[in-house]
Formats: structure tokens, sequence, C-alpha cells
């Protein structure tokens, strides 16, 4: 059974926050009307959905990210609904004053299981402390791991929305999840996008921290830094250096109508069949992995 270790919970809260730096008087349906998706309503509703979503494509559970720093309590909803289907990660500012008791309280009493860390966006290095301090508290927490968005970033819906992303994507550097991986050796830690640009320097901290494993999500666009790289060259190299059980298939599926991505599956089972990876270790990529290190 297919898990999906990528998806974004793009809940009404989440369009809401992006109105609010849009100006005073936008409101999220504003946005979502303009970008022509479905309104997501509740959190209920879309909760529903998205089971609806990896019912029709045979995906049996999905990591769904909480997209804004604060909307962790949306994504709380969803996967108490659907315990067996839905598994929770957040994004969150390590800046915020409030920081430290919000991973507490997601990953314990709000039933989350990542916490995620974007710090071109946030602007809040990886060695800084105050990145240290939430990984701490996460770490603490049996069962939690930490997803840290390194290479480039682009959000596809801030763009669309005309939204300002200065991002200072030198923060997002692998090399820096190595020592934060090496300080909390319990806790899995899960690069995005094969590093998303910095494939080699994601695989220098993976060689050297055992807890740190990929995500294959997304259409992997960044393969086009590199002349001649092909998404079956980079599984190749991937698997080579980290093994199979450190890949975990996603697919960074994120809004309606559009729904699930299947072509983004399609794609990495092409390249993976044509590299010549047995049918045993792409079960664990494509499920095993993710189910193993989320266990419900
Ligand atoms: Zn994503």
């Amino acid at each position: 059974m297919l898990s999906d270790a990528h998806c974004h919970f793009f809940s009404t809260a989440f369009f809401t926050a992006l109105a609010r730096q849009r100006g005073p008087t936008a409101s999220a349906q504003d946005l979502y009307q303009e970008l022509q998706w479905d309104d997501p309503g509740t959190p209920e509703t879309l909760a529903d959905r998205w089971v609806q979503a990896l019912d029709a494509n045979d995906v049996g559970r999905a990591a769904l990210i909480a997209s804004v720093p604060g909307d962790e309590a949306s994504v709380a909803i969803a996967i108490a609904r659907h315990p067996s289907r839905l598994v929770g990660f957040f994004m969150l500012d390590p800046s915020a004053i409030d920081a430290i008791e919000r991973v507490r309280r997601a990953l314990s009493e709000q039933g989350l299981r990542a916490l995620c860390l974007f710090p071109a966006m946030h602007g809040v290095p990886l060695h800084d402390e105050r990145t240290l301090r939430v990984v701490e508290a996460a770490a603490a927490i049996p069962g939690a791991a930490v997803f840290v968005h390194c290479g480039v970033l682009s959000v596809g819906v801030r763009r669309k929305l005309g939204l300002p992303s200065r991002f200072d994507i030198r923060l997002g550097d692998p090399l820096g999840v190595s020592r934060l991986a090496l300080t909390f050796p319990r806790t899995p830690f899960l690069v995005p996008h094969f590093g998303a640009g910095l494939l080699r320097e994601t695989l220098m901290a993976a060689d050297t921290c055992a807890n740190i494993h990929l995500d294959t999500s997304s259409s992997n666009s960044w393969i086009r830094y590199t002349p001649g790289l092909t998404l079956e060259a980079v599984f190749k190299t991937a698997i080579s250096v980290a093994g199979s059980r450190r890949l975990l298939f996603g697919t960074d599926s994120s809004f309606f109508p559009r729904g699930w991505q299947r072509g983004v599956y399609d794609a990495q089972k092409t390249a993976l069949t044509a590299a010549g990876v047995p049918a045993a270790d792409q079960d664990l990529i494509f499920g095993g992995n993710f189910d193993r290190i989320f266990a419900s």
C-alpha cells in the first residue's frame, strides 16, 4: 500500500493567514477564488476530501503539513478524524515567542508527528540557538520527526498570489541538518525533494547521519540545475549512499480540485523500475519506510 510522506493541508486558516499578508481587506475567500481553487471549508470537510482522494488512488496514508505557522489546530482536527489515514506535520517559525510551547503542544496533545522547518523562509539559520531549542523540544517526544526544507524554495501559492517571498536560500543547507541529526540521533530527520538542488550535500549529510531520510516529493524540477541529470540517476545515487530504507515517497500534493498528484507517482515508479530497483526496495520507498517511522 502506498503512503505519501509529503502533502499540504491548505485549510481555510491557511488562506486567512495568506490574506492577512496581502492586506487588511483581503479574505480567504478572495484568495481561493482568485486561484480558482475549491473552498476548503472546515478542517473536517477538507480532511474527508483528502481521504476520498487517497481512496480514489489506492493510497493508504498521507502526511498533511500545516503550511503556515500557527495552523496546527486544523491538521489536528483532520488527523483526529482519520487517525489511520492521516499523519500531521506542521510548519513552525523558530523565532516565534511561543515556538517551544507550540512544538510541545503540537507533538503531544494535538497528536502531530513532525516539526517542519523552513530556514530560508523564516530567516533562522540551522545553527541558530532558536532552531536548536525547537528541535530539542521535538526530539524529547518519542515518535516525533523533524522535517527541514533545504535547497531551492519556491512556494507556488505565494507566487501565484504575488506575495513577497524574500527567501534566503543560503540558509537551507543540508550540511546544517547533519549537525542537528548528530545531536539528536534517535530522531528521524526528513529532507524533502532530495534536498531540492543540493543532492550532493544532502547525501553527504545522510552518509554521516543514519537518521537523515530523504523524501522524493514533487516534480523534482531542480534536476535541471545539473546538466544531464535524470530522476533515474537521482534514485540510483541516493540508494547507493543512503539505502532504500531512507527514501520516502511523496508527491507534494496540496489543493483541490487538482487533488492527489498521480503523475508524480507514475514518474517515480517509472524511474525506479528503469533503475532496476527491486520490488522489495520499491515497497519500502513507496510506503514501508513511512509506516515504520510513523507507525500508527
Ligand atoms: Zn511541499
